[in-house]
């Protein structure tokens, strides 16, 4: 069991206005990381449904996204995938757009990163319009893969960003 409630994690994340642009409310979870507490209880709290063995990879989203799915992986004992802004990746890879508010963007997985039938969790910082996430599940579900779920430690709920993961289970620890 997680000894840190989603309250003490909700109370440690900062919130900046007008970052990166004025009306955004950006939330900053660099001070859960920097709390030893905090950030081991925000994995247990992304990982809490799933035992150790039971998840092949946690796959993670460029760039905040890869510290909380790192870690979750070696915790589950998992392998970790990254899913990239396009053009990072070194070896062959598959691509999706998607679309932000304005104009797209493309996020990319080696073409390798997953075997068809692989039980993987996809986990990033934030879930907002889910216009990034639904990308990197469309890219898993291209290799083959079986989504047990898509964790997020934040979720802004106002921006319905799980009508967009409506296939596959969706967790959210501190909700906005
Ligand atoms: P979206 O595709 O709209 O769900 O956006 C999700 C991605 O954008 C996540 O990877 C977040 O890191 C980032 N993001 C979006 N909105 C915010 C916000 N208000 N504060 C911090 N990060 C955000």
């Amino acid at each position: 069991m997680p000894n840190v409630t989603a309250a003490e994690i909700a109370a440690a994340i900062r919130n900046v206005p007008d970052f990166p642009k004025p009306g955004i409310q950006f939330k900053d979870i660099t001070p859960v990381l920097a709390d030893a507490r905090l950030f081991a209880g925000s994995i247990d709290l992304l990982t809490q449904n799933f035992a150790p063995g039971s998840v092949d990879a946690v796959v993670g989203i460029d760039a905040r996204g890869f510290i909380f799915a790192a870690a979750a992986a070696t915790k589950l004992k998992a392998g970790f995938v990254p899913v990239r802004k396009k053009g990072k990746l070194p070896f062959q890879t598959i691509e999706q757009e998607y679309a932000l508010e304005y104009g797209n963007a493309t996020v990319a997985m080696h073409i390798d990163a997953l075997k068809p039938g692989a039980r993987v969790l996809l986990i990033d910082d934030l879930l907002a319009t889910g216009g990034t996430s639904a990308a990197a599940v469309a890219l898993m579900q291209k290799l083959g893969a079986k989504i047990l779920a898509t964790n997020f430690l934040i979720e802004l709920k106002f921006l319905n960003g799980r009508d967009k993961l409506k296939d596959h289970p969706v967790r959210s620890i501190v909700v906005y």
